[in-house]
């Protein structure tokens, strides 16, 4: 089903002329340019969309038929100059983040924290979303890379409609901004109901909380720490404009390790994480008639 759904979306994929090319592991590798389709549902919400994203095919003898996007937070410069609607409807935000409660238009999309030893954010966000990027070729996922460069013209909002149109599934990767290592989580959407009765969130929040559940459950199958229960609410532009499954990934923070051995670790629990949650989507349970469920 899933393969169907995706040759679908990919219909209607607006695809610059020509193909990059660019070596990979000794081989060519090759990316489609994928740029916002203002025909798209909620493209014209969007205010930064000059941008596109690369799409990546795994190698036809193992490739699996399911498109992963991979979402390195931030690197859009002027990106904190402008605003978007924080919800389709226009509706408030229930629960403040980067654009506290109550607003009805957020950052298009926010700078990021800076890591203790000075790093950007952003920088170990696309740092981290590279070498998940090979992993996930190698293990089959095609991978739709939002940015692959300090500086891509996509705010939160196009990032969301390129994934919902052309992705399975959208991991956005991002460091918190406190200061004491406190393990990894994913932020679920907020347990209110007019949070989770708004379109699109009403047909998709749990699929949200399946992702993200199934994420923490594979990095912990790699030994990387975990904050808490692995979850947080958070009432996000990605979450309440996505129409696949979504989620917000928090590795670390700024105190957090992120060489490349450490992302290495993480990046395996994602994949994990993927290899199970595309297995049981493709078994097509049964999903959970309440939150309670879960
Ligand atoms: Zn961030």
């Amino acid at each position: 089903m899933l393969l169907r759904k995706k040759l679908v979306r990919l219909s209607g994929v607006a695809v610059l002329a020509g193909l990059m090319i660019a070596a990979r592991a000794g081989a060519a590798e090759t990316a489609e340019q994928i740029v916002l389709d203002p025909a798209w549902e909620f493209a014209g919400y969007s205010v930064i969309n000059t941008g596109s994203a690369a799409l990546y095919h795994a190698p036809a003898e193992a490739a699996r038929g399911v498109t992963v996007c991979v979402n390195a937070g931030h690197g859009t410069a002027g990106g904190a100059a402008v605003y978007t609607l924080s919800h389709p409807d226009g509706s408030a935000k229930l629960v403040s983040g980067t654009t506290q409660a109550g607003a009805t238009q957020s950052i298009a999309i926010s700078a990021g924290t800076t890591l203790l030893d000075g790093t950007s954010e952003a920088a170990a966000n696309l740092s981290l979303a590279m070498l998940l990027k090979e992993k996930l070729l190698d293990n089959g996922y095609d991978v739709l890379m939002i940015r692959e460069t300090d500086d891509v013209q996509l705010d939160n909002i196009a990032r969301t409609v390129i994934a919902n149109n052309t992705a399975d599934c959208h991991i956005a990767l991002h460091y918190d901004s406190t200061q004491n290592n406190k393990g990894i989580f994913f932020l679920t959407p907020p347990n209110v109901d007019a949070y989770l009765n708004m379109y699109p969130v009403s047909l998709h929040w749990q699929e949200h909380t399946a992702l993200g559940r199934t994420l923490i459950s594979g990095l912990q199958s790699v030994g990387a720490g975990i904050y808490g229960n692995g979850e947080m609410e958070m009432d996000l532009t990605q979450t309440s404009y996505s129409t696949i499954p979504s989620i917000d990934l928090e590795v670390g923070d700024t105190a957090s390790d992120h060489s490349e051995y450490t992302q290495g670790i993480i990046a395996d629990g994602i994949v994990a994480g993927l290899n199970t949650f595309f297995s049981e989507s493709a078994a097509e349970p049964e999903k959970p008639g309440s939150r309670e469920n879960f």
